[in-house]
């Protein structure tokens, strides 16, 4: 079975006494009421090391909201995947479309994060979506089609297994719009079907493929209820302990 997975993604939220404040009462909350599904929190790179102090029975993952493109060495500003991966961390959000638009990442480019990340040994969760226009013009496929394709196609079969796909369609991200739960099915269904025709039907019906997008407390349940999504990516409600335990809890 597919491994169902909750991720918080805090975004620039929270200073550091705040954040680790924060991921120590979910640490709590998940220690005395274990879920089902794997809780990850996605926090600024300044939270990773005292996050995973704070998370280190396990109850809870941990992730950074992005990384770079390079190894190591003259790139101010930057934090690479192998640094993320030596507080502790074990995933990477890659490809958001906040990285997308307002730092204008490329397909390129995050197929090189990608490879970079699952080489340093970190997990990735690969966004993906199309923006409302594309959606009124029906071209969600093709630009799903190619963000999948361009982004993650060049990996080896036994590397899928580090992969987790978040299906996060732009309009519904921060909104307060999300997709219906038949839409969102809709695209979790081709996602996979797309992931069979270059893997093969194993590693498919292993990937576990995340909702993102104004997912709250009371569209969870519905969302979730869909036999191809396998959890959420969680922005605005990850913020709040009520909202985000809830979310966890519909699965
Ligand atoms: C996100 O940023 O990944 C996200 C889904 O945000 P929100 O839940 O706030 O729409």
């Amino acid at each position: 079975m597919r491994k169902k997975i909750v991720a918080g993604n805090w975004k620039m939220n929270m200073e550091l006494a705040d954040g680790l404040k924060f991921a120590e009462a979910i640490d709590t909350y998940f220690k005395s009421k274990p879920s089902r599904a794997e809780v990850i929190l996605c926090t600024p790179f300044i939270h990773l090391a005292g996050a995973s102090e704070i998370l280190k029975s396990g109850k809870v993952c941990l992730g950074a909201q992005n990384c770079s493109s390079e190894t190591s060495g003259a790139y101010t500003g930057e934090v690479s995947a192998a640094m993320i991966k030596s507080t502790g961390a074990q995933y990477v959000i890659i490809g958001h479309s906040e990285r997308r638009s307002y730092y204008h990442e490329d397909d390129k480019l995050l197929n090189k994060k990608t490879i970079l990340a699952i080489a340093s040994g970190l997990k990735v969760i690969f966004c993906c979506g199309e923006v409302q226009k594309e959606r009124e013009s029906e071209k969600h496929f093709e630009v799903v089609r190619k963000q999948i394709g361009d982004g993650l196609f060049n990996l080896p079969p036994d590397e899928f297994k580090n992969i987790v796909i978040a299906y996060e369609p732009v309009w519904a991200i921060g909104t307060g719009l999300t997709a219906t739960p038949d839409q969102a099915q809709e695209i979790h269904n081709f996602i996979r079907g797309l992931i069979s025709d270059k893997y093969g039907k194993e590693i498919a019906e292993d990937l576990t493929i995340l909702y993102g997008g104004s997912c709250k407390p009371s569209n969870a349940i519905e969302i979730f209820s869909k036999p191809d999504v396998d959890g959420g990516l969680i922005g605005g409600a990850s913020l709040k302990k009520e909202d985000f335990t809830a979310i966890v809890e519909a699965i």
